[in-house]
């Protein structure tokens, strides 16, 4: 028996009394609640019709409630929290199709259909046994544990839903448990059946994996158990080290794995995550051996960069600025290593802060945690030319204004001055006086650019278009 403190069960149990039937809070947030973690969506299964439920309790509470009956769901919003009803059902699947025949069930019935033994606990909601925990699968015991483990036969259950194999990933990753052994047998055995999903449902689980406190976790289990490869060919093909003349590169997929690792104690950003998982993505195109140098990736940024468009097409990822920010930290992830390595001057960190804008600081962040060298000398070296960056990074940026900088003459001006037509004349010198800005030849203000434009327009316009 534990105490639901929370008002809102006690109210769900007395309309279920009152309506003679059974309620249960089930799944995730009888799990989170023993390991003490925040929960803030709520599913309800009733013995009977869910939907109903919800419809009183939405009069009682005064809140909204929007109903799926095609699902027979109803998700009522109520404070902080997201409770969604839904009536007890038995699931049969059939081989020949993803769609699983659904039937009004018990509540064992419903616990049988749930992904993992610690995702099938259930809270009795009613008065005669309000608070008690209905555990057939010893959910409690691997909870203590830490296991993940399936309730029926791993083979049916991953058969039957083959997205659970990518939740139990997803799980070990964020709860730091173990998949149980046969469970982790049945997902290699399952794991060509994952093409029956669809992308957007696998992408939401990376996105939690990505997001959990260590992310490698996860994306080491895909290895292990052969989902990478068919989940996400290109961070499979960062694996391996090869060897000529005794010389090998470093291994990119445990590399990369790091520099995510790094990411993540730094910042809960999940699109900087997503950078810092794609930023050598294109290392195994582009890579090459050259005699007088070794191995080399020339150009993996602007190929990786390029990649990175089709990878979120795939796997539904958002085809917006979102991309354009990955995008962005992947083509600019070598220049303030770059930097570091020679004398920092001030027009090459102007440079940088005018191309990457306000993320800037993103990009400082992959790019110390793409330091992951073993040698310690090495690695001083390197963190301290980098605090040089920053502090010039700083400076400039207080003194001229770099980023989001925008030339104080634009085009416009430069056609009325001289009365001209757009001709490609105006761009050129448009973007004379940008590179003298972003040189240091002269500062970020109207005056100076001004005179500039006037100097340039003497030698660059023909004298049979002035007026
Ligand atoms: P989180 O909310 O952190 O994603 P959760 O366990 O609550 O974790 P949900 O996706 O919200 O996960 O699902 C709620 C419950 O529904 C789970 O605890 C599990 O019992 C069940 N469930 C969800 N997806 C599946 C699935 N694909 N197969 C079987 N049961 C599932
Ligand atoms: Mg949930």
């Amino acid at each position: 028996m534990i105490q639901l403190n929370n008002s809102i069960f006690r109210t769900i149990g007395e309309i279920a009394d009152e309506q003679g039937v059974k309620a249960y809070v089930i799944g995730g947030f009888v799990r989170d609640y023993y390991l003490h973690r925040e929960c803030k969506d709520i599913d309800v299964v009733v013995i009977g019709s869910g939907i109903a439920i919800a419809e009183i309790l939405a009069e009682k509470v005064k809140s909204k409630v929007s109903i799926f009956k095609n699902f027979g769901t109803a998700m009522l919003r109520y404070k902080d929290m997201e409770i969604e009803f839904v009536g007890a059902r038995k699931e049969s699947y059939r081989k020949d199709s993803r769609k699983p025949v659904v039937e009004d069930g018990t509540l064992e019935d419903d616990q049988n259909r749930r992904d993992f033994t610690v995702n099938a606990m259930a809270f009795a909601l009613n008065k005669e046994n309000y608070g008690e925990l209905l555990d057939p699968f010893k959910g409690m015991k691997d909870l203590d544990a830490g296991i993940l483990r399936t309730p029926l036969d791993p083979d049916i259950t991953f058969s039957d839903d083959p997205l659970r194999m990518i939740r139990a990933v997803r799980f070990a990753t964020q709860l730091d448990f173990e998949i149980a052994p046969e469970t982790f047998e049945a997902i290699k055995r399952n794991r060509e059946r994952i093409s029956i999903v669809s992308k957007e449902r696998i992408t939401t689980e990376l996105d939690k994996i990505i997001m959990s406190k260590k992310p490698s976790k996860g994306f080491l289990l895909f290895d292990k158990c052969g989902l990478l490869e068919l989940i996400f060919p290109e961070l499979s093909a960062l694996k391996g080290v090869e060897v000529i003349k005794g010389k090998a590169h470093k291994d990119n997929f445990f590399h990369t794995l790091k520099v995510l690792d790094n990411v993540a104690e730094k910042s809960d950003e999940l699109w900087l995550r997503w950078a810092a998982l794609l930023h050598d993505i294109a290392k195994p195109r582009t890579k090459a051996w050259e005699e007088s140098i070794g191995w080399t990736f020339h150009g993996h940024e602007v190929v990786g960069a390029k990649m990175v468009k089709n990878i979120f097409r795939s796997m539904k990822l958002p085809m917006n600025e979102k991309m354009k920010y990955v995008q962005k930290l992947v083509l600019l992830h070598l220049r303030p290593i770059a930097l570091s390595q020679e004398e920092v001057t001030d027009s090459a960190v102007r440079r940088l802060l005018f191309e990457a804008g306000d993320d800037i600081d993103d990009l400082m962040t992959l790019c110390e945690a793409d330091i992951t060298s073993g040698n310690n000398a090495k690695v001083r070296i390197y963190m301290r030319n980098f605090e040089v960056v920053r502090t010039k990074l700083k400076e400039i940026e207080e003194k001229d204004r770099i980023r989001n900088f925008q030339p104080p003459i634009d085009g416009g001006l430069i056609m009325k001055t001289y009365n001209l037509p757009p001709c490609s004349i105006v761009g050129e010198i448009k973007s004379a006086i940008k590179e003298a800005i972003l040189d240091g030849k002269i500062e970020n203000d109207y005056e100076q650019a001004y005179a500039l434009m006037e100097k340039l327009a003497e030698t660059m316009i023909p004298k049979e278009l002035k007026s």
